[in-house]
C-alpha cells in the first residue's frame, strides 16, 4: 500500500481545520498530518496534536511555547512558536498544504508554501485578495498547484471543464446573504455581534461569519475569483441564494451553464482538495432536491450591502486597493466584535479608508505589507478620533 499522503494544516485549530481533520481521521491509512499550526489556542492545539501526532506543531503566539511544550512533553513532536517560526515550517515537505489561517496572517505562510512548489488548498481568501497576482506568478514559477476550497471557488473549479478560455462567458458565485439579507436598512444599525456570528446555513469562524453578514465575504470572494480564474470583476456575478445548495456556476458561450450543488458542509470542497484529482468516497449525504422546492436566486441589494460594491470597486482599481479594503474590513470587524462600532460602521470605515488612503504604487509584497500596516494604523486613528 502506498504511504499516506502527508498534510500540513496552517490554522488547524479553526473551523476549516476541524473539517479537514474530521476527514483525515476517517482515512488514517490514506492521510497523515505532519504539520499543524494554530494562533494562540494552546488547549485545542495540544488536544489535536495528541490525537493526530504530527511531526511539527507551531503556535503563532510566542508566549504559548512553554505551556505547549509541557503539554506535549511525552510526545516526539517538535514545537515551534512565533510568526517567523510558522513561516519557516513551510519548508517541511508535505504532499498537501491546507491554508486555513484567518485573515492577512495567512498571507506569508501561503505564499511561502506556493514558492516551495507544493499543492496548496487555499481557504485563506485574504491572501488571494491582497496578493493574488504574486501568489499566481509564484505558482507558475515553482510549479505549485492551487486548489480552491472556498466553497464557491471550489464549485467553479469543478464546473470549469474547458481549457479554452474563450468558451467561458462568465461565472456566478452564490451567496446565502447571511442572517440579514431580508432585513430593512433601518433595523440594520442595531445588529449585535452575537446576532451577526449566527449564520443560518454555515458554521464558521467569527470573522468570516461577520463578513457573510455584511456580504463583504462575497465581495472578497469576487476578488478571489477574479484572481483565481483570471476574469474581470464584471464577469463574476453574485446571486443571493438563501438555501446554499448551488455554490457556483460556470456559464459557457454555447448557452450551457454548469453548476455544482451540495450540502452546506465545508467537508465537501475540502474532500475534493484532499483527494484531487480523484474524489473521496466518504459522504452519504444525498441532496434531496424534491424536498427543496424553492431554490430562489435574487440579485443582491447594493444599498443595504455596500461592502459588496466596495469590493468590486477595489477589484477594478486593482494594485493596492484590495489590500486597503481587506485591512480596513479586518479592523472594522474586530472593532465590531469588540462592541466598539456598530454593524453599519463596518462599511463606512472601509469606504472611508478606500477613499482616503493613497493606492498608487507597485503592488509588490513589500508594498502590500506596508499598505496593510498603514491602513490598520489609520483605522486605529479613525477609531480614537470618534
Ligand atoms: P477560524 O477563526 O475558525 O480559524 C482560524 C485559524 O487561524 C485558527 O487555527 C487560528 O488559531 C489561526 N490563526 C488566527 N490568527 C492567527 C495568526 N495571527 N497566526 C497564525 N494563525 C492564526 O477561521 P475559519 O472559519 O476556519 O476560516 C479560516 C480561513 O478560511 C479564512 O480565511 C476564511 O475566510 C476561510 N474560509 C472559511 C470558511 C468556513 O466555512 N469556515 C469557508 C470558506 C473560507
Ligand atoms: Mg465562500
Amino acid at each position: 500500500m502506498a504511504a499516506p499522503k502527508t498534510i500540513a494544516i496552517y490554522g488547524g485549530t479553526g473551523s476549516i481545520g476541524a473539517s479537514t481533520l474530521d476527514l483525515v481521521a476517517r482515512f488514517p491509512d490514506r492521510y497523515r498530518i505532519n504539520v499543524l499550526t494554530g494562533g494562540k489556542n494552546i488547549e485545542t492545539l495540544a488536544v489535536l496534536a495528541q490525537r493526530f501526532q504530527p511531526d511539527h506543531v507551531g503556535i503563532a503566539d510566542e508566549s504559548g511555547y512553554a505551556e505547549l511544550s509541557e503539554r506535549l512533553k511525552e510526545t516526539n513532536i517538535t514545537i515551534h512558536a512565533g510568526a517567523d517560526a510558522l513561516n519557516d515550517l513551510t519548508t517541511v515537505d508535505s504532499d498537501l498544504v491546507v491554508s486555513a489561517v484567518t485573515g492577512t496572517a495567512g498571507l506569508l505562510p501561503t505564499l511561502k508554501a506556493v514558492e516551495q512548489g507544493r499543492v496548496v488548498a487555499i481557504a485563506n481568501k485574504e491572501s488571494l485578495v491582497t496578493a493574488g497576482a504574486i501568489i499566481k506568478s509564484a505558482a507558475e514559477a515553482s510549479g505549485a498547484t492551487l486548489l480552491p476550497i472556498d466553497s464557491e471557488h471550489n464549485a467553479i473549479f469543478q464546473a470549469w471543464t474547458t481549457t479554452k478560455r474563450d468558451e467561458i462567458d462568465r461565472i456566478t458565485l452564490t451567496a446565502s446573504g447571511g442572517p440579514f439579507w431580508a432585513m430593512e436598512m433601518g433595523a440594520m444599525a442595531g445588529i449585535t455581534p452575537e446576532q451577526a456570528v449566527r449564520h443560518p446555513n454555515w458554521s464558521m469562524g467569527a470573522k468570516i461569519s461577520v463578513d457573510s453578514a455584511t456580504m463583504m465575504n462575497k465581495g472578497l470572494e469576487v476578488i478571489e475569483a477574479a484572481v483565481l480564474f483570471d476574469l474581470p470583476e464584471d464577469r463574476v456575478d453574485v446571486l443571493v441564494h438563501p438555501l446554499s445548495v448551488v455554490h457556483g456556476m460556470v456559464h459557457y458561450r454555447d448557452g450551457s451553464t454548469l453548476a455544482q450543488m451540495g450540502p452546506a458542509d465545508m467537508r465537501v470542497p475540502i474532500s475534493y482538495a484532499l483527494a484531487w484529482p480523484e474524489r473521496l468516497i466518504w459522504s452519504d449525504d444525498r441532496l434531496d432536491l424534491a424536498a427543496l422546492s424553492d431554490l430562489q436566486f435574487l440579485t443582491p441589494d447594493h444599498d443595504r450591502f455596500l461592502c459588496l460594491e466596495l469590493a468590486r470597486q477595489a477589484s477594478r482599481q486593482g494594485g493596492l486597493a484590495p489590500t486597503i479594503l481587506n485591512a480596513a474590513n479586518e479592523m472594522a470587524v474586530d472593532y465590531f466584535l469588540n462592541h466598539r462600532i456598530g454593524f453599519l460602521d463596518i462599511a463606512d470605515l472601509t469606504r472611508h479608508m478606500l477613499n482616503m488612503i493613497d493606492v498608487s504604487g507597485q503592488a509588490d509584497l513589500e508594498a502590500i505589507l506596508e499598505k496593510d500596516r498603514e491602513t490598520r494604523l489609520a483605522c486605529d486613528h479613525w477609531l480614537s478620533a470618534r
